[in-house]
């Protein structure tokens, strides 16, 4: 039972940065209540919990995870979230398919290693970090007259391949912490080497090439470890 709908709790939005929790400023509000009200259409249409990894984010937590000026986290209007026992990229898919229908909100939509984004700007923004662009012809939406999704408190049947997902989604998140690091990393030796005398461009054009080489290999094995997950996902449904 939450504050905003059935499922969500106002509370599970909040920024979590070094420590320090801050619930979203009331003058927010209607932005999270869009955002919860659309993420509960997918929560009725799965039936399995959802997780909120990133909901609103103060200007400092934003700037640290490399988030845009213009991100919706800064304005409580977006979500990084999991579905439980379900692939990001499936999770993803099961979005866009709601949106096709007219059930969400169209918006923007990310795929990422660990997570999926979601966020109700009402126009269509699509795009994929880590991983290869998920293919959603293979999935489809629940039918109106089938039975209701199981709970996944009764979707205990593999516990071996449910253990190797919670391992890959843990090893997950790891890379795609990474993936940032290397990426703001690279960007910030980029900007130097943009202010540098000629003579010093050698050593630091070094630097680059390999912290771009570290971030293909470190993306390389996230998207091998994204393709396991969604088998062990397969799996396991
Ligand atoms: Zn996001």
């Amino acid at each position: 039972m939450g504050d905003l709908t059935k499922d969500f709790d106002s509370t599970e939005f909040a920024s979590v940065f070094r420590g320090v929790t801050t619930q979203v400023p009331k003058q927010l509000w209607p932005h999270l209540q869009r955002l919860a009200n659309n993420l509960q259409v997918l929560r009725d249409t799965v039936g399995r919990s959802i997780t909120i990894n990133s909901g609103y984010r103060t200007v400092r937590h934003n700037a640290a995870v490399g988030g845009t000026t213009e991100s919706q986290h800064l304005d409580a209007a977006a979500a990084d979230f999991t579905i439980a026992g379900l692939s990001p990229s499936h999770s993803y898919c099961m979005m866009e398919l709601l949106i096709k229908d007219g059930q969400v909100r169209q918006g923007g939509l990310g795929a990422y290693v660990a997570h999926t984004h979601y966020d109700p700007r009402g126009t269509p923004a699509r795009w994929t970090k880590g991983i290869t662009k998920p293919d959603c012809s293979e999935v489809s939406l629940p039918d109106d007259d089938a039975p209701p999704p199981v709970e996944e408190e009764d979707d205990m049947a593999d516990p071996v391949a449910r253990a190797q997902i919670m391992v890959l989604i843990e090893s997950a998140h790891l890379q795609q912490g990474q993936i940032d690091f290397l990426a703001a990393a690279t960007a910030a030796q980029q900007q130097r080497l943009n202010n540098l005398d000629p003579g010093d461009i050698g050593a630091n054009q070094g630097a680059i090439t390999a912290l771009a080489a570290e971030l293909a290999l470190v993306e390389g094995i996230a998207e091998a470890n994204a393709k396991k997950l969604a088998a062990a996902a397969e799996a396991l449904a």
